[in-house]
């Protein structure tokens, strides 16, 4: 029998977080994940501390980029490949009224260092932004395709990655932990993004789930430097590639590419830009969303051995290395996780 401390079902940006704390820790561990669908596999990675509808700052928004970046930092020497790139983010105002909110935002205490009162002008001759462009500070991308790769690699070096579906039919449930397949592990952590539905155990949780679809087009003489955002996102790959988007869908669950999606993208992306492109491609993921945009941390009622790291919805670069370590804590130290994102805010069913 083989013997760890946990066992992690899922390597998406909450499964890498938590190995991150174990590691950290010194813990023995084993990962499961069957490497298809997963929103971090599809996810752009922009970092940006800011909600650019209404210029305010999301839950605790400061404390998590404060301990994001170095957290991603210390994993590209890990796994020895960079994968945090600085990017700009300039938002296209719609109006003269939205560059007034942009000002007066950039003069509140909480948000003076994330917005740049200085404007920046359009001198991109196939973008329209007549009324010239907001900065974020302190933005940038993570290649999360690139990080999950090369994580999982690391983990297979030390034995600690198994590609396969998890079967929770297979738990079983001792005192003090949990048997799984001839392993037997003090605690499972599940990080299963939207397959939670699937999850016996916790499946009742309300996570709502949203699809979001990209598409992918080379634009030669684009030429972006920064992600550019309007209503969407224009984001710079590389090699004149650029992703656009994402739509948000609270009705369809698959992850099936749309019509529908490309449409409203292609009509969107018309509005702003002039210059020639091609779609290469379209993607799709569905966001961990709950109702209230607050993740789902905690442990299960009657099997406080089975816990749960998920609802990371549309921030999951910024959220979970400051979760990874709340949830860590609460697990292994007995500390109280915020109420906000404490599972027991639904009850105890
Ligand atoms: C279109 C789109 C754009 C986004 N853009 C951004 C962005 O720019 N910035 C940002 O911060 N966030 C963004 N997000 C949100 C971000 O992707 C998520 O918050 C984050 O990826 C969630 O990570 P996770 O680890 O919880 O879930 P996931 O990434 O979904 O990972 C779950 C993993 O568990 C595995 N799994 C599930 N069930 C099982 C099982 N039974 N057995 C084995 N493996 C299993 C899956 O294969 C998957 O690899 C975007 C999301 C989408 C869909």
């Amino acid at each position: 029998m083989q013997e760890v401390d946990y066992i992690i079902v899922g390597l998406g940006l909450a499964g890498i977080a938590f190995c991150e704390q174990l590691e950290n820790a010194n813990k023995a561990f084993i990962v499961f994940d069957n490497g298809v669908d997963g929103a971090s596999r599809v996810a752009a990675g922009l970092y940006n501390p800011v909600i650019l509808k209404r210029y305010t700052l999301p839950w605790k928004a400061t404390a998590q980029l404060d301990i994001a970046v170095p957290y991603f930092r210390k994993i590209e020497k890990k796994i020895q490949a960079s994968c945090l790139y600085e990017l700009p983010v300039q938002k296209v105002f719609s109006s003269v009224e939205d560059q007034n909110n942009w000002f007066a935002a950039s003069d509140q205490p909480e948000l003076c260092r994330f917005i740049s009162p200085m404007l920046v002008p359009d001198h991109n001759p196939h973008i329209k932004a007549p009324h010239a462009y907001g900065q974020v500070l302190e933005t940038g991308r993570i290649d999360i395709k690139k990080l999950q790769k090369k994580y999982q690699a690391y983990l297979e070096t030390k034995n600690a990655f198994a590609k396969a579906d998890f079967e929770h039919s297979e738990i079983e449930c001792i005192d003090q932990g949990v048997i799984y397949k001839g392993i037997r592990a003090k605690r499972i952590v599940f990080a299963e993004g939207y397959g939670l539905k699937k999850n016996p155990y916790f499946k009742q949780l309300p996570l709502v789930g949203n699809k979001g679809e990209y598409i992918i087009i080379k634009a030669e003489d684009l030429k972006l430097a920064a992600a550019i955002k309007t209503s969407f996102f224009v984001i710079p790959l590389g090699d004149n590639l650029y992703k656009v988007g994402a739509t948000f869908n609270w009705k369809d669950k698959d992850t099936n590419p749309t019509k529908e999606a490309r449409t409203e993208l292609i009509e969107k992306l018309t509005s702003l830009i002039s210059c020639d492109y091609e779609i290469v491609d379209q993607e799709v993921g569905i966001r961990p969303t709950v109702g209230d945009r607050r993740a789902l941390l905690g442990t299960h009622p009657e099997f406080p051995q089975l816990a749960i790291f998920n609802g990371l919805g549309t921030r999951g670069i910024m959220m979970s290395a400051m979760l990874a370590i709340d949830l860590y804590e609460h697990l292994e130290n007995g500390k109280n996780l915020p109420e906000e994102i404490n599972i027991t805010r639904f009850g105890k069913k």
